[in-house]
């Protein structure tokens, strides 16, 4: 369940709107406005979430399929056309509407964009107005207020997170009331781990770790969905060739292998979690390594040295905000 708030505010208006999405759902929308004349007053989302110059700066109705201002119920109305709040006697509007066009997620999400409540009947299209067919005719914009997510869960991307170290991680973290996005090549098992761990804690996107882009994939998915990424567990992790095979034979193309998933990943992990991190100032970065990577003879070449990679970057702690964090977690 996805949750979000809009606090509107205006000279003599406000209100607390409060947003919530189970799955593709339709979103529900409730809460109150206060201080409104009585009667019907235009309700929509707006294009953006500025407010420097008031509700003015907000854009116009939200409207990403390029359609004409109409009624909620209409085939043809911008996305952002909630139609009407009803007004009492009290200056009071109880908003409860459930509406199919305005996802708290994806790319025709409403996070960010404003919530803005006019002063004037929005005549849904049909009022002959020459402002009917796009704002409604709605009047000034008396109240505005910026979707925003309301969450209190950490959010954890765990790479290998369908099983062993990756899987065990997921279900502490779900314990401590983490929302997980678990991240991994084995579908079946993915969307079966998430499902155990509970719709609403875990979800689950394929990532091939040795492809940067499907990192940085995992990690947006987490900063959409969840509006943020609190902690990157990279965990994933191969073992390779377990032949024993002498040195002098060494098959480089799994060692390439090797290093690609347990080394190279971690490293994309490290780099995109720092993009969605850094400019919040904070967030966890934890990456397994290995016994393997600093005593002899308990795996393949290819293992220990992908390993030690992973333990390497800690020489780098202390070089400010963009610098590769510690490795660290145990591991086998
Ligand atoms: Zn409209």
């Amino acid at each position: 369940m996805l949750k979000a708030v809009a606090v509107l505010a205006g000279t003599d208006v406000k209100g607390t709107i409060f947003f919530s999405q189970e799955g593709d759902g339709p979103t529900t929308v409730t809460g109150s406005i206060s201080g409104l004349k009585p009667g019907l007053h235009g309700f929509h989302v707006h294009a953006l979430g500025d407010t420097t110059n008031g509700c003015m700066s907000t854009g116009p109705h939200f409207n990403p399929a390029g359609k004409e201002h109409g009624a909620p119920e209409d085939e043809n109305r911008h996305a952002g056309d909630l139609g009407n709040v009803t007004v009492g006697e009290d200056g009071v509007a109880n908003v409860d509407i459930a509406d199919c066009q305005i996802p708290l997620t994806g790319p025709h999400s409403i996070i960010g964009r404003a919530v803005v409540v006019h002063a004037d009947p929005d005549d849904l299209g049909k009022g002959g107005h020459e402002l009917s067919k796009s704002t409604g005719n709605a009047g000034g914009r008396v109240a505005c207020g910026i979707g925003c997510h309301t969450l209190n869960h950490p959010v954890a991307v765990i790479t290998g997170g369908t099983s062993g170290i990756g899987r065990a991680t997921a279900a502490e973290f779900v314990r401590n009331g983490a929302r997980v996005i678990i991240a991994d090549v084995q579908d079946d098992l993915g969307r079966a781990v998430a499902a155990e761990l509970g719709p609403d804690a875990a979800c689950y996107t394929r990532c091939d770790v040795s492809d940067e882009a499907q990192v940085a994939a995992a990690v947006d998915h987490a900063v959409a969905g969840h509006g943020r990424l609190d902690v990157i567990f990279n965990n994933a992790g191969i073992g390779g060739d377990m032949t024993p095979a002498p040195l002098a034979s060494l098959d480089l193309g799994d060692f390439d292998r090797v290093m690609a998933v347990n080394a190279r990943a971690a490293v994309a992990g490290v780099k995109h979690a720092a993009r969605v991190m850094v400019p919040r100032r904070g967030g966890s970065i934890i990456c397994t390594a290995s016994t393997a990577a600093v005593v002899g003879n308990v795996a393949t070449t290819a293992y220990g040295v992908s390993k030690a990679a992973v333990v390497g970057p800690r020489a780098r702690r202390g070089g400010g905000a963009g610098a590769l964090p510690g490795g660290g977690g145990g591991g086998a």
